[in-house]
């Protein structure tokens, strides 16, 4: 503890992110990247903007990629925000549209940075515990609340809310801000994007980093009617108005208007996932119903901790959670074939030891 820190900075326990293991070689399945480099048409476009823009602060609009965005979405630029990743745009939005003194209501078990911002921002929250299977349950949300946070598929467990229970959600808090962060929607979920026009209180938000191979660039968007991204745009704009950089405008952009790299990718981690739900299982995991990129999963026999030790030792890395109610389950990210194979092969050999 530092005499120098706030008084909020001495109070907050920041979010940990997935470890990145640099240079050395491994099967990295811990913090759900995509496994297929981003296309031709992305990396050229990045190239002309390193050799041709760097010495000019990039556009404060954003306007190429929003354009980009617009057309894929069906929308307007005036319904889309660009931010620096959506950890970053989820931040603005507890400045945005939260008050100190208004309970906002998230799930227990869901992306933890919820829970960060909150104390960082002073926002208060109360945690809404999942069901048996880990399910959203509804009513807690028709409470009176200070505006209402849901990963969509929800992190770390995959699963899945449907659009029309998110719909009674929107409907029960007409004068609350519903953000459903959709960061694995592109996996096999459903989107609520298209409920935008009909509820002026739900804001939708993206991530490049895993359907669309970007981790590394940091490229986020928010959906929503244009007073909600109005209200995201006056707090950039008290903080920071170029957040994204040049570089990662244009391919950004591109990536949006390659379709067809995005449809391939995604479709190959849908197959894969599959593939591995389906040999975990013969191998007696318990793995919950994905709709993401990665599946959480249980063994009946060897704690999840035990396992987590034992494939690191064969260099293969995934995520373990030391919480309350998760802590015998593993989070894996979905790789290529033969990173789901070398996986498979490992844990048989752990299980095979452990007999
Ligand atoms: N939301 C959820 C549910 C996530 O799991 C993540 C990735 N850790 C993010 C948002 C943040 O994604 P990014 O900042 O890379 O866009």
């Amino acid at each position: 503890m530092s005499k120098f820190w706030s008084e909020t900075v001495k109070g907050i326990t920041p979010y940990v992110p997935g470890e990145q293991p640099g240079a050395k070689k491994v099967i990295k399945l811990n913090t759900n990247e995509n496994p297929y480099p981003p296309s031709e048409q992305v990396l050229s476009a990045m190239k002309a903007a390193v050799s041709g823009r760097l010495k000019l602060y990039p556009d404060p609009e954003c306007v190429g990629l929003r354009q980009a965005a617009a057309d894929y979405y069906g929308l307007s630029m005036e319904n889309i925000f660009a931010g620096n990743g959506s950890d970053e745009i989820l931040a603005f939005c507890f400045k945005a549209f939260f008050n100190p003194g208004e309970t906002i209501l998230f799930p227990d078990i869901t992306y933890s940075f919820y829970e960060v911002y909150a104390r960082l921002f002073d926002i208060s929250y109360q945690k809404i515990p999942l069901d048996e299977q880990f399910g959203i349950p509804l009513e807690p949300f028709f409470e009176q609340n200070g505006g209402i946070l849901i990963a969509n598929p929800n992190a770390p467990t995959g699963k899945f809310t449907s659009v029309d229970s998110i719909r009674q959600i929107l409907v029960h808090n007409p004068d609350k801000v519903v953000i459903i962060d959709e960061a694995y929607i592109d996996f096999g979920g459903e989107s609520c994007v298209p409920l935008i026009p009909d509820y002026p209180n739900l804001l939708v938000v993206h991530t490049f980093s895993k359907s669309r191979s970007l981790a590394g660039l940091r490229i986020g968007l928010a959906l929503g009617q244009s007073e909600l991204i109005e209200g995201l745009n006056r707090v950039k704009n008290s903080i920071n108005s170029y957040t994204l950089d040049a570089v990662a405008q244009v391919g950004g952009e591109q990536s949006l208007r390659d379709t067809e790299t995005f449809e391939l990718n995604v479709g190959r981690i849908i197959k894969t996932r599959e593939h591995t739900v389906e040999a975990l299982r013969a191998l007696q995991f318990e793995v919950v119903d994905s709709r993401a990129n990665f599946i959480f999963v249980t063994h009946p026999v060897i704690p999840a901790v035990e396992l987590f030790e034992a494939l690191r030792q064969q260099d293969i890395i995934v995520r373990y959670f030391a919480k309350p109610r998760i802590d015998n389950y593993l989070r894996i990210s979905i790789g290529t074939d033969e990173e789901m194979e070398a996986l498979y092969r490992a844990l048989e050999g752990i299980l095979a030891e452990q007999a």
